[in-house]
């Protein structure tokens, strides 16, 4: 079995195979979005971000700038812009892509 070079498995597209997000950049999966289960990252690439707007979340209320990808459109998550509980604060910054939007390459 070949070790791949670069050794750190990619996030990409499942629509159009556009690399997202490294698994480094993995910071949980524990997060809920529409579609089911959500990734938390700490960086993700070739992402386009909507307009910032307000939204009552689980946890409080958040402003979160849509995420998208860069090559296709497909709306993909979210990125939380600002936490209005200072106990959520650690999330600005941060990206939730649904599970079902991305696919694991190696
Ligand atoms: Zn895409």
């Amino acid at each position: 079995m070949a070790e791949d070079a670069g050794g750190d498995p990619l996030y990409s597209c499942k629509n159009c195979r556009n690399p997202l997000a490294f698994r480094s950049d993995l910071l949980s999966k524990a997060f809920l979005a529409k579609s089911g289960q959500a990734y938390m990252f700490s960086h993700v690439m070739n992402a386009m971000l909507g307009k910032k707007e307000d939204k009552q979340l689980i946890t409080g209320l958040f402003t979160i700038s849509k995420t998208y990808c860069s090559k296709c459109g497909e709306e993909l998550g979210w990125m939380y812009v600002k936490a209005y509980d200072p106990k959520q604060m650690f999330k600005q910054g941060r990206f939730i892509i649904e599970k079902a939007k991305i696919v694991k390459q190696y």
